[in-house]
């Protein structure tokens, strides 16, 4: 029976004990970027980890072509049969058109390997907790383009998943930040041909309706709150000047840091299409091609844990009065309206910003795996402290709801 520290030790003994062959998994990736839904050689090489050590069970094209399920465990379990502590850490492997690994999603493929590795560790000098416990281990595909995460829930990936850790590379380190919502919008306007000079009247001009509608949205930002966001482009404009476009296409991406005001931003965005439409006489179309995209929900509990630990490994956290929402979205957003979890972002040794060719460099960069695996150990000693406070609220008869009701999933930790 180990103590929390000496569980906290095995954690961090084992991830300094696999550096190897976790900075070659990433560096593998990162070698040979692959985009959303693509990720082949990836879910190939992260399968392989996981085959290399049989006490793994791995389930491969797991619900997704290229997403993977990895499991340990259970481990303990006592009497009165609780029901078995399902803990999940996420790998994300997606690159960007161009520059690659520029989000660094090779480093978030090596923390969810080393936290899992670092976890059952611990769980091998604890065996006898009077709640069994078993380790999952999810290769989340395509975050990038369509939101990967969002078909798994769809698909029940997350359905046996009690609490969910990942973490993301970015400029520092912070154990909350806010990603907004996010819904794409597609608007196709119809109009009719004609010669735009020998018979205008003829036509019903669809670039019109476009810039109509392009204009109604700028007039309407200045009535917007601060943190909503809308910005788009004319994705189709016509075919020659001497013809009046009889079809037009713009794209617009919608965004607010709740996803509650998400549907106040369309309703208003919809009215400035829709105007554009009747103003020039064409038909419109308004589609939302892809997911939408939730913001992250908090986690006090896990965040204060998450810091504890970052903490005691010389983790130096940003002030997040001054940092709350980064303007970005993530398909986590809908995990965190799924199950409880937590998604803390981590620096990489450099100044340069993700979607860049420097941030790609860096993330295959000898000197980002001392951050990388630092945020993997606090990842895996939180799960730990779960896992521990948990089972105290089982021992001691003690009420921990709602872990295993859906839903509504929020962690209350009695102690
Ligand atoms: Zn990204
Ligand atoms: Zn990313």
């Amino acid at each position: 029976m180990g103590t929390p520290q000496q569980m906290k030790d095995a954690v961090q003994r084992c991830i300094d004990g696999h550096k190897d062959e976790l900075h070659s998994l990433s560096r593998d990736i990162w070698s040979r970027p692959e985009l959303a839904g693509n990720e082949t050689h990836a879910h190939d090489r992260l399968v392989r980890f996981f085959s290399l050590d049989e006490t793994w069970t791995v389930e491969t094209h797991y619900r997704l072509p290229t997403a993977f399920r990895a499991s340990w465990g259970p481990v303990g379990g006592g009497e009165g049969e609780p029901p078995v502590l399902n803990v999940c850490f996420l790998c994300e492997y997606d690159a960007l058109p161009g520059i690659g690994h520029a989000c660094g999603h090779n480093l978030i493929a090596e923390v969810g390997a080393a936290a899992a590795l670092g976890l059952k560790a611990a769980l091998e000098i604890q065996t006898e907790l009077p709640q069994p416990v078993k380790i999952i281990v999810l290769g989340t595909p395509a975050e990038e383009a369509i939101g990967g995460k969002i078909d798994l829930i769809e698909a029940e990936a997350f359905a046996d998943v009690d609490l969910v850790f990942m973490a993301h590379p970015a400029q520092q380190d912070v154990s909350f930040l806010s990603c907004v919502a996010l819904d794409e919008v597609s608007v196709k306007y119809h109009g009719k041909a004609s010669h735009a000079s020998a018979y205008p009247w003829e036509g019903v001009n669809a670039l019109d309706a476009a810039v109509l509608a392009y204009n109604n949205l700028s007039a309407l930002r200045q009535q917007l709150k601060p943190e909503w966001r809308l910005h788009g482009i004319i994705k189709h404009g016509g075919e020659k000047p001497n013809i009046i476009p009889a079809y037009t296409e713009l794209e617009f991406y919608l965004r607010t840091p709740r996803v509650k005001d998400l549907c106040d931003l369309k309703a208003k965005a919809e009215a400035c299409f829709r105007a554009a439409a009747v103003a020039t006489g064409c038909q419109v179309e308004i589609i939302y091609p892809s997911h939408g995209y939730c913001n992250i929900l908090p986690n006090a509990t896990l965040a204060s844990l998450y810091e504890n630990n970052g903490r005691a490994l010389g983790i130096q956290f940003q002030e997040q009065v001054f940092f709350i929402y980064l303007a970005g979205s993530t398909d986590f957003g809908n995990v965190s309206f799924t199950v409880p979890g937590i998604h803390p972002f981590f620096y990489i040794c450099t100044d340069a910003f993700n979607h860049t060719e420097e941030y790609a460099e860096a993330a295959g960069a000898e000197e980002a795996q001392l951050f990388t695996l630092r945020t993997a150990k606090a990842l895996a000693m939180t799960a730990v402290d779960v896992v521990l406070l948990i089972n105290k609220c089982w021992h001691a008869k003690l009420r921990c709801l709602s872990i295993y009701g859906k839903p509504p999933h929020i962690i209350i930790i009695i102690i």
